[in-house]
């Protein structure tokens, strides 16, 4: 395997915290991984996105031990500009991460402002609009849009930036489960036909165990489990007394052995 991202014994604290929200994580992330993260509230989950994002620490202060190697390079040592040429995130409230009220302009935004040459964006453009499966949303309002197709706007709009890595916290949240199956599809899409890593903050075991090549589990800021999903869905009482629920197969195939 050959890791994209290095998480190497990272514990991180907030300003004025006490109890760090992370705590000796190490972690290799492979390149064409498609990882899953869950566990409780408070268990260091948007931290630990944060991380591999570059947002911590260059955006929330706190102190940090440790290293996180992104494509090799320590995030303490290059811009947040530099990160996010790798790593592409997609934030728990994409309202407040999009800019602007046209699709298209939204795609736009991030090109130009990434500095991409006039003659690719056209292309880059078409192609992530594609790759999610919102070409005929171009010309749309964002504001007239569903839930799931924002979503899909976010992506699209952090692919076009062709990064290396997309990371997303809890991109189904607000989500039924039909649009909720629609953005792992696209994710599925990403990472099979584009190469791009993923690592997704989601709370529904069932996408996770479906989608993802491996899952892991914080709780308290630690690595609880970590494995294939049919590996760590398997430990069900731990997943229960930390509070996070199985999916109903792999709780079925448990029962019956
Ligand atoms: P999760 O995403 O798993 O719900 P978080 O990473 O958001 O967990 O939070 C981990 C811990 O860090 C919690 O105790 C939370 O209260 C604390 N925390 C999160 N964000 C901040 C912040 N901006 N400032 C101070 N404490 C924070």
């Amino acid at each position: 395997m050959n890791p994209i991202i290095d998480i190497e014994d990272v514990s991180f604290s907030y300003r004025e915290t006490h109890v760090p929200a992370l705590n000796h994580i190490s972690l290799a992330i492979g390149e064409g991984d498609f990882l899953g993260i869950i566990g409780p509230s408070g268990a260091g989950k948007s931290t630990l996105a944060a991380c591999l994002s570059g947002a911590i620490p260059h955006h929330f202060g706190g102190t940090l031990y440790g290293a996180v190697h992104v494509a090799g390079e320590d995030t303490c040592e290059v811009t947040l500009t530099d990160i996010s040429r790798i790593v592409g995130s997609v934030l728990q409230d994409i309202d407040t991460q999009m800019v602007a009220s046209v699709v298209e302009d939204e795609l736009l935004f991030g090109l130009e402002n990434f500095g991409v040459p006039h003659d690719e964006i056209e292309q880059r453009l078409s192609d992530a609009l594609q790759t999610v499966g919102i070409a005929d949303l171009r010309d749309r309002e964002i504001a007239t849009l569903s839930g799931g197709q924002k979503q899909k706007v976010a992506i699209a709009a952090i692919l076009a930036m062709r990064p290396r890595v997309l990371v997303l916290d809890e991109p189904t949240a607000a989500l039924d489960p039909a649009s909720s199956t629609l953005v792992f599809e696209t994710l599925r899409e990403a990472n099979r036909a584009l190469g791009i890593t993923i690592v997704v903050v989601e709370q529904k075991v069932a996408l996770l165990s479906e989608y993802c090549n491996r899952v892991l589990v914080l709780n308290h800021g630690e690595i609880a489990l970590q494995g294939e999903p049919h590996e760590v869905f398997a430990h069900a009482d731990e997943l229960r007394a930390i509070g996070v629920d199985c999916p109903r197969v792999t709780r079925i195939f448990n029962s019956l052995e």
